[in-house]
């Protein structure tokens, strides 16, 4: 019963919406007018033609003339469309009504009458469409009844076929009514659908917005975003008096956290983090995050404010701890900081100094470091200096200068020590103290000290084929112990020279053990193992000499030149250098001094027994011909003198 009712109110236009979006309908009237046009006026031309038909001609071209074409021009102007409406049904009215008057051809005009409701449905909408199309039959009814038979012109239908008429009309209605609502209904689910398609299609395009301009897991402004951000925040500081201050946040040993943690332990971290931050930002500036262990805030502060007791605050209140699955966690950022509009004036150059800053104050080990020019130049070289070095080893423009060592007791050459020389065809000689920290930082040590090992290997061997007792002393820095290659790479070198493992001294310095101690000395152990000479470089400039001295199985100590080179004038170099090479001795080790500068020295150190002697006072480090030349002339080997 439901259903059968509200089929009835769909076809009488009850439930749906009436009519449909303006747009639709202009197009439908403009294609509706112009059939109409075209074939009313066809019809009007072929009835003016035709004998008897004059009447009926003449009514269609009028209303081709006053209605249609009007309608066909309103249908192009929205706000008239109900006007060009109406003067097709009125056009409509007109001809049908001429031709149910005159019959048409015999009498077959009528057959177009029914046309009329599905006209009046499409033109006047389902609700007006009933009044329309009732009224019509109404109409056809009562003239057929009443008028057509006192009408001498009229055409004659038979009393049967009036019947029949207006009951197909009635039909007609019926159909037309059904049609047009079922068109009508398409419509608005397709406009519903489309409106739904595009709704979708535009939350979709502001999620994708979103997350091209967000952090997933924070909700934070990520890098994107944060050009803008920047940009607007600049365009406010530049208008008002107030500066920015752009704080690059790197998050310490993140790694180390993820692992402890987990990776969802770690998201509830960042998250965390994030809030905590979002705090000390709020009001202040925006808060972003930029990479997996960084963050960016950016603070709106006045220039005076940046006194370095509000910065210190600023930066303890970033230092905080959280509890985690059980864990007390200290979070620990390193800061760097850069200002608009002392250090750049654009968002990204901000940025890039914000972090410069930050990489500055991780690599010096301090909690912050605001930008500095001067910095960023050496930052800059150091890179530079790391594309060239690694170049100069391709190039071969490194080269092995050895400086010699000489027996205190009988001036005899015992051996020298390999070290490397990069002249550089552009900028001239590159001093050691300038690219080997570049090399350790970079890890082109490794290669650099493989190259070394060959060299030196090469230059021993050949010397000890022309009958000298040399041996080579090769540097060797902290990542060369790490290494697990290194050992590998000296007893290649020895298999391919022929030189023995004891002729070959490996000087390490006590910063050697300072990463990882254990790895360090089990390292040396093998080295030794394999009967490597192992010296102490830089003895007593470091720290806990005396354990390593005691543990590790050395065979010299090479006591540091800041000892040495002052030696004559100062006493306490004299007590820590004469007590050095009697515990030694003690402990039945060589003792070596470096950098003596002068004969006075030399002399003072044979007297107190020191076995070994190196400086300019004997010769410079210098190619291995000069070696060569020199140990030819001084003698080599251990004898002792008569
Ligand atoms: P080091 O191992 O302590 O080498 C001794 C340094 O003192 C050399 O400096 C040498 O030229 C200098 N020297 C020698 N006698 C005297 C002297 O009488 N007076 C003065 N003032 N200096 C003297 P150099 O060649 O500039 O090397 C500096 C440092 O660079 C070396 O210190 C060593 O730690 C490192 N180095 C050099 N070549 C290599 C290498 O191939 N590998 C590694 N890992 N480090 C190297
Ligand atoms: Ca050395
Ligand atoms: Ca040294």
């Amino acid at each position: 019963m439901q259903s059968v009712i509200k089929l009835l109110a769909d076809l009488l236009g009850l439930r749906l919406k009436d009519r449909i979006a303006l747009e639709e309908r202009l197009r439908h009237i403009r294609a509706t007018a112009w059939i109409a046009l075209l074939a009313s006026g066809a019809f009007s031309l072929f009835n003016l033609l035709t004998e008897g038909m004059l009447v009926l001609g003449l009514v269609e071209l009028a209303a081709v003339l006053l209605c249609l074409l009007p309608a066909v021009w309103l249908s192009h102007q929205p706000h008239r469309v109900a006007m060009a409406e109406s003067l097709m049904l009125v056009a409509a009215v007109a001809i049908l009504g001429g031709l149910i008057v005159f019959g048409g051809v015999a009498g077959t005009g009528v057959l177009w009458v029914f046309t009329a409701p599905f006209l009046a449905f499409f033109l006047a909408g389902q609700r007006r469409g009933w009044w329309y199309s009732l009224g019509f039959i109404a109409a056809t009814a009562s003239y057929l009844l009443w008028v057509a038979p006192r009408l001498p012109f009229a055409y004659a239908y038979s009393g049967e076929f009036s019947a029949h008429f207006v009951l197909a009309l009635c039909f007609y209605t019926l159909t037309a009514a059904a049609f047009n609502q079922l068109r009508t209904r398409f419509e608005e689910q397709l406009q519903q659908r489309v409106e739904q398609k595009t709704a979708d299609s535009k939350a979709l395009l502001e999620q994708m917005q979103y997350l091209a301009t967000h952090d997933a897991l924070t909700g934070l402004p990520n890098k994107v975003r944060l050009q803008d951000i920047l940009q607007d925040e600049m365009l406010a500081a530049s208008e008002g008096t107030q500066g920015l201050v752009i704080c690059n946040l790197h998050l310490e040993r993140f790694f180390e956290l993820c692992n402890v943690l987990g990776s969802v332990g770690a998201d509830r971290l960042v998250r965390h983090i994030a809030e905590h931050l979002a705090l000390l930002a709020a009001g202040h500036g925006t808060l972003a995050r930029t990479g997996r262990d960084e963050f960016v805030i950016v603070y709106r502060l006045s220039h005076t404010a940046l006194a370095p007791k509000v910065l210190q605050q600023f930066i303890d209140e970033r230092q905080f701890s959280v509890r985690e699955q059980g864990y007390t966690l200290y979070i620990e950022f390193t800061l760097g900081l850069a200002i608009f509009p002392d250090h750049a004036d654009t968002p990204q150059l901000l940025l890039d100094k914000a972090e410069q800053a930050m990489l500055q104050a991780r690599k010096g080990g301090q909690q912050w470091t605001l930008y500095d020019a001067e910095q960023e130049q050496l930052f800059v070289r150091h890179h530079l200096l790391f594309g060239k070095l690694r170049e100069a080893l391709v190039k071969q423009h490194l080269q092995v200068h050895y400086q010699p060592q000489i027996d205190l007791l009988t001036g005899r050459v015992l051996g020298a020590e390999a070290l490397t020389r990069w002249n550089d065809p552009d900028s001239g000689p590159i001093p050691p103290a300038v690219f080997i920290p570049v090399a350790e930082e970079s890890g082109l040590i490794r290669q650099l000290t493989n190259w070394v090992v060959d060299e030196c290997m090469r230059d021993c061997a050949s010397w000890r084929a022309q009958g000298l007792d040399l041996t080579v002393s090769i540097n060797l820095s902290a990542l060369n112990l790490l290494d697990p290659a290194l050992l590998g790479v000296l007893q290649a070198g020895l298999a391919r020279t022929g030189l023995q493992a004891c002729h070959v001294n490996l000087e390490i310095t006590e910063s050697c053990f300072m990463a990882s101690p254990e790895r360090a000395m089990e390292v040396i152990g093998r080295m030794h193992d394999c009967g490597f000479q192992l010296s102490i470089d830089d003895f007593g400039s470091g720290y806990s000499s005396l354990t390593y001295m005691k543990n590790l199985p050395i065979d010299e100590l090479k006591i540091d030149q800041s000892f040495v080179r002052r030696l004559l004038q100062s006493p306490g170099d004299q007590a820590i250098v004469a007590s050095t090479i009697e515990l030694a001795h003690n402990l039945q080790l060589s003792v070596v001094a470096e950098g003596i500068e002068d004969t006075a020295t030399a002399d003072w150190l044979r007297t107190r027994g020191c076995d070994i002697g190196q400086g300019y006072c004997f010769a410079r480090p210098a190619p291995a011909e000069a070696l060569l030349a020199m140990a030819l002339r001084l003698g080599t080997g251990r004898e002792l003198v008569a």
